[in-house]
């Protein structure tokens, strides 16, 4: 299991390259809505999700123990792939970007900004996972995955010691669910510093795969998913993750299509900030819970990378 410690060292790791992001309040939203909401604002993080913090964790951890890296690999092509290219183009190593053929272009630049070395392969997640091992045998780089890797998990945990310190009155903490790494980096810190906390995990009612297994006991495939949350569509959790949610989370909402849409137009009513809509079904579980007026409640906002053309459609379908 991932240790508190191994969260402390990912903390003074990632500090070349993850900035501590603002928590977001707001006084109107408290007295309109009578919930007191803060966001910690990971849409402003370095290249705008979280990700970089497993990512940079992950490969600043490998080059202390193998100096000469060749490179790094990874099959995921959203915020991930843009994490891991930014690292490597800072620290100057090659990074391969395995991407479906039929990427948004949008997808390709936001990698290729940051020189990386974008590879089209398949349709299908197996085939780009199986193309990034062959890629990562063929040329010596390391492989970086998105979610189910300790190192990953203890990068992304680092929210949780910033929530501690600039929240320190905190109730609640709900944190998105993807392939779950986010949510057990950052429940591990926290339930092991602060048991009381409320730790709340969310998903879109259409990628329900964390609820699912956690409820049936056991890690569980769905067949499809669908969510505009393009960040949490996975059909199951992680190996690692899985036995951390189980342990830690208390709690998994589920997010309407509808709702994550409200979401967004309150945090841009009331917080001024645009979500993507992964990092928005926080939000969209708070404003329907029954917390009482007198709880905090931190929704952890995972990222901002949208395709801002497409927002006044996407809001107003
Ligand atoms: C990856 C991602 C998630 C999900 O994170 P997991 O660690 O896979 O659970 C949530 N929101 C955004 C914006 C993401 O990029």
């Amino acid at each position: 299991m991932l240790k508190v410690q191994s969260i402390w060292e990912a903390d003074n790791n990632i500090r070349d390259f993850a900035g501590v992001t603002p928590i977001l309040r707001s006084q109107a939203l408290h007295s309109d809505l009578g919930i007191e909401l803060l966001l910690k604002a990971e849409n402003f993080q370095t290249t705008n999700s979280f990700k970089i913090r497993g990512a940079s964790n992950c490969i600043i951890k490998q080059l202390k123990n193998t100096p000469n890296l060749q490179g790094v690999v990874t099959a995921s092509s959203g915020n991930h792939g843009q994490a891991v290219a930014y690292v490597a183009n800072r620290l100057g190593i090659p990074a391969s970007i395995i991407m479906p053929e039929t990427a948004p272009r949008a997808k390709v630049k936001a990698v290729s900004r940051w020189g990386a070395n974008v590879e089209f392969c398949g349709t299908t997640s197996q085939q780009r996972l199986a193309r990034s091992k062959e890629v990562a045998l063929e040329k010596g780089y390391l492989e970086i995955p998105p979610y189910d890797h300790y190192d990953v998990i203890a990068g992304q945990g680092t929210i949780g010691k910033e929530i501690l310190e600039q929240v320190p009155d905190v109730d609640i903490v709900m944190v998105p669910i993807g392939g779950g790494g986010l949510l057990s980096g950052i429940s591990t810190l926290i339930k092991n510093l602060r048991p009381n906390v409320q730790l709340i995990g969310v998903e879109p009612e259409n990628s329900n795969s964390m609820s699912v297994s956690v409820e049936s006991g056991r890690i569980t495939q769905l067949e499809k998913t669908h969510s505009a949350a393009d960040g949490l569509l996975s059909l199951k959790p992680g190996s690692l993750t899985f036995p951390l949610v189980k342990k830690y989370v208390d709690q998994i909402m589920l997010v309407k299509e509808s709702e994550i849409i409200d979401a967004i137009i309150t945090c841009i009513k009331y917080f001024k900030t645009i979500p993507e809509p992964s990092g928005a079904v926080t939000t969209a579980a708070a404003l329907k819970g029954d917390w009482g007026k007198d709880k905090k409640v931190v929704a952890v906002v995972s990222g901002g990378n949208f395709d801002m053309d497409k927002l006044p459609g996407f809001l107003r379908p």
